[in-house]
């Protein structure tokens, strides 16, 4: 069986190595239209900023190593144009040569990824405008900034990729203004909770520009010209506004795509097409938790797609790949913030409604216990629905987040829910975490929405509905000097009991404390008195975020 795996990153040169180690004698031959396969894409930021101090660390492996190891044959720098599907053949540049060719395969496997969309604007093609996407790309940055000198950096975009160039940028010593349209950073975050890594990047010195659009360059790109009419000098800017699935070649050859350009796969990863298959970035996938259809650009899928297709290609036994969750995880500057599921805003979006189709539980834990010296706070969103069945999941922090992301993911995969959350035996000790551990709070602050023990409002409630509540800061007095909400009235914990005459029963009292635990527990106290009291999520730490 001859099989032509196109694009040798990350899914490709995951199936050529699985599909050798399950077939000794297929032939197998890779095409990858850059120069080099194999390669570690998701560090070029930190190669920017010497977190990475040896270029030869961005290969994973080299081509001869795998052409050694494996037995397959690797064309760089050769790209494939066109695909004959009814021929089963593909047409292929060789850029070394300039010649083009033609290839048969019995099987063909896509892992074409994305590519970071450039807009059409004027003074893009300037030699000070980057992208960052491939080793030549990082090159061109590196060797720029080594001979330039640049002092002032524009990152275009705020997702991951744009947060991770603008902290290596700055860690070059570079003067650094991330540009953003939308009103926040890191879109899988809800607004509340990137609001803390906002504040994050400007105590770091980036200057946040949000809800700006980018509108080209002019000056010899040493201008950086904004939708709203604003003006950036910059002598250097790398653009990360989002990606594009490489499918070109699917489409023309009249491949099934969505209406986003991503090949339509099966869960055995073939295409419309019965010789043609396909996996990573270019492909659309099941939402794990929704069921829905959609496309998620991460490392981890495509190399789970990449093995699982090289049984299906070689009909050797069926592996479906099930779904993707969407798990990450990304460094910004001391913080590390990670995100699993949807995100209340794309559930609302959806048509989902708070308090009817999903509720959420916000808790603000620290990362292990607090007497035991370095304990650092995380904020944890959890998003879950009536059942209890968890929606997705968002911590900002700095210690110990990527371990309670994986441990909701994990959850998430064995169909468990906030009540198994909270039941979940973990590994305790005071350098690592509580006896309660985080991921036990936010099952616990969950659990007890769903039986009503406490019934919530968000800030963004209150704010929508001021008069409706009358705001009681249960935090001692000496924690209120520094500042309380606007027309709290204070009553600390220790004296609501003994004060409770002061409190009138016609009213609703929303009431908040440092970070939501003795507001549930003032909650309690009101609610069994028979008042009607709502403790704030949060509490006055995410008041002070997102103000
Ligand atoms: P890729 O790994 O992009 O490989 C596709 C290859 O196909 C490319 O080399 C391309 O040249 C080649 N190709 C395309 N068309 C053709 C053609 N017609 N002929 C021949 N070759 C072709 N993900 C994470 O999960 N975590 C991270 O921290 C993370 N950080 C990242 C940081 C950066 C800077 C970048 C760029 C990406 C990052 N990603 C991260 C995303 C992750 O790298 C991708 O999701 C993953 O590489 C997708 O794998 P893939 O095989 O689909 O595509």
């Amino acid at each position: 069986m001859k099989i032509i795996v196109v694009g040798g990153v990350a899914g490709g040169a995951t199936a050529i190595a699985r599909l050798r180690r399950l077939d000794e004698n297929a032939e197998i031959l890779l095409l990858e239209r850059g120069k080099y396969v194999s390669f570690a894409n998701c560090g070029l930021p930190y190669y920017i900023g010497g977190a990475i101090e040896e270029r030869d660390s961005l290969f994973v492996t080299t081509k001869e190593s795998i052409e050694d190891k494996y037995n397959i044959e690797i064309r760089t720098e050769n790209e494939v144009l066109s695909i004959d599907k009814e021929n089963k053949r593909v047409r292929i540049i060789d850029y070394t040569s300039g010649r083009e060719y033609e290839e048969d395969y019995d099987k063909l496997l896509l892992s074409t990824g994305s590519s970071p969309f450039i807009p059409d604007v004027e003074g893009i093609n300037e030699r000070n405008i980057f992208k960052l996407w491939t080793v030549p790309d990082v090159d061109a940055i590196y060797s720029f900034i080594e001979k330039e000198k640049p002092k002032k950096a524009v990152v275009i975009g705020g997702g991951f990729i744009g947060l991770e160039t603008a902290e290596n940028l700055y860690e070059k010593g570079l003067e650094v203004t991330l540009v953003e349209m939308s009103d926040q950073v890191m879109p899988p975050l809800d607004k509340d909770m990137a609001k803390i890594l906002e504040n994050h990047l400007e105590n770091k010195g980036v200057k946040l520009l949000l809800g700006e659009g980018f509108d080209g360059t002019e000056n010899k790109g040493k201008t950086i010209k904004l939708k709203s009419g604003k003006k950036l000098e910059s002598d250097i800017t790398i653009l990360s506004i989002g990606v594009r699935p490489n499918s070109e070649i699917a489409k023309s050859a009249g491949l099934e795509l969505n209406e986003r350009g991503g090949i339509k796969v099966d869960k055995f990863q073939k295409t419309s097409d019965e010789n043609i298959y396909a996996v990573g970035d270019v492909i659309e996938v099941k939402d794990f938790i929704l069921g829905t259809n959609t496309m998620i650009p991460l490392a981890g899928p495509a190399n789970k797609q990449g093995r699982a297709v090289a049984s299906n290609i070689l009909e050797k036994r069926e592996e479906t790949y099930k779904a993707t969750m969407g798990t990450s995880v990304a460094k910004v500057f001391d913080m590390t913030v990670a995100t699993v599921g949807s995100n209340e805003k794309s559930l609302i979006k959806k048509g989902y409604k708070y308090k009817k189709d999903y509720y959420i539980s916000l808790v603000h834990p620290m990362s292990h216990a607090g007497y035991y010296p370095g304990a650092l706070p995380m904020t944890i969103k959890l998003i879950f629905g009536r059942d209890g069945e968890i929606l997705g999941a968002q911590i900002v922090g700095y210690d110990g987040v990527d371990k309670r992301i994986d441990i909701i993911a994990t959850t998430i995969y064995f169909k468990g829910n906030v009540y198994d959350l909270s039941d979940l035996e973990l590994a305790y000790a005071p350098p690592y975490s509580s006896a309660k551990d985080p991921v036990n709070f936010a099952g616990y602050v969950a659990t007890n929405i769903l039986e009503g023990l406490t019934e919530p409002i968000t800030l963004q409630e209150l704010k929508e509905d001021k008069s409706k509540y009358t705001v009681l800061d249960v935090r001692e007095e000496i924690e209120q000097v520094s500042g309380m909400m606007d027309e709290a009235i204070s009553m600390p914990l220790t004296e609501i009991r003994n004060r409770i005459g002061e409190l009138d029963k016609n009213k609703e009292y929303a009431i908040y404390c440092a970070v939501g635990i003795r507001g549930y527990i003032a909650e309690r106290i009101l609610k069994q008195r028979g008042f009607s009291a709502h403790n704030i999520l949060g509490g006055y730490r995410t008041y002070l975020d997102i103000e």
